[in-house]
């Protein structure tokens, strides 16, 4: 593994297999603590090797960031998710259950359990594409997800650094598919496994090469391209799990030379503390509607302004 190619999916497949053992010897009612369980000694992993071997060392250096991205990380982005992935299945979940009895309307619950995952995260994968595309592109959601972009670097404790709108949005984009294909919990949980193991992974400040990993998985090597403070390089690379769909829309950017990155958003007074991010839209927000014009700090997307329906 002389530059750790393998390092990428070594730790997915370490953590489905962890999760698979999980699967096996806890009961049913358990499962929602899988996806905790099984990442948990990957994150001490990913901060052991972010200071051994870091693909950037300044972005170790605490910028008064981490109180907030800690927060974050282990309440707000858990509680945002599992709002999501709670309030979708009872307002869709149900009703599709219930009309499939009377219309025999098929889900994928029969199906080998495998092709269940497989097409469970393609559709989550192709649904949070969209809406992190569209975060970037429509002003008034870009408000919400510049929270997550505001960070001037890319290391671990990024995972939870969203805006708990921002994080319910993402949310919804699993469950969605989750609540309309229904499937077996088997299969629901491996799913949020692979999202969960993904969003840290994706941002680890650790040097490794993925190789062609670049062209199935959203790595570290390209996500850190969507942190460009560069527009035209950060709207790039949206998938979560996937890299594919950015494959298939055209937006997937793989740069080996990293001498020009520079994380965040330029000309940001996005705050680093919690309570001032969880506001930080909302007031964003006043000030285009006053204003009519961008907000100080959030004039990115205006290039790529697009209005809500
Ligand atoms: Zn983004």
């Amino acid at each position: 593994m002389k530059n750790w190619t393998l390092f990428y999916p070594f730790i997915i497949a370490a953590t489905l297999v962890v999760g698979s053992m999980l699967l096996i010897l806890l009961p049913d009612y358990l499962f929602v603590l899988i996806p905790g369980i099984a990442i948990f000694p990957a994150i001490l992993l990913f901060i052991y090797l972010e200071k051994k071997r870091p693909f950037n060392s300044i972005w170790n250096q605490d910028a008064g960031d981490k109180k907030a991205d800690l927060i974050r990380t282990f309440l707000t982005l858990p509680t945002a998710l599992k709002l999501g992935e709670w309030i979708v299945p009872v307002l869709v979940y149900y009703p599709v259950m219930f009309l499939r009895d009377y219309l025999s309307f098929e889900t994928i619950t029969e199906i080998h359990v495998f092709w269940q995952i497989v097409i469970l995260l393609l559709t989550s994968e192709f649904l949070f594409y969209w809406l992190h595309r569209w975060s970037h592109e429509n002003k008034t959601l870009w408000l919400f997800h510049a929270v997550h972009h505001g960070a001037e670097r890319v290391y671990w404790a990024n995972a939870g650094r969203f805006h708990v709108i921002d994080a319910f949005i993402t949310g919804l984009a699993y469950a969605v598919p989750i609540a309309l294909l229904g499937s077996r919990a088997e299969a629901i949980t491996t799913l949020l496994l692979l999202s969960a193991i993904s969003g840290f992974l994706e941002h680890v400040n650790i040097q490794f090469y993925a190789g062609k990993w670049n062209y199935l998985f959203n790595t570290a090597e390209l996500h850190r391209w969507h942190h460009s403070n560069e527009v035209e390089e950060s709207n790039t690379n949206y998938g979560k799990v996937l890299i594919v769909w950015d494959l298939v829309f055209g937006t997937h950017l793989y740069n080996k030379d990293t001498s020009g990155l520079n994380a965040g958003v330029k000309g940001s007074k996005i705050p680093h503390t919690f309570l001032k991010q969880v506001l930080y839209p909302l007031e964003a927000l006043k000030s285009v509607q006053v204003a009519e014009t961008s907000p100080s700090g959030c004039d990115r997307p205006d290039q790529s302004y697009t209005s809500l329906p």
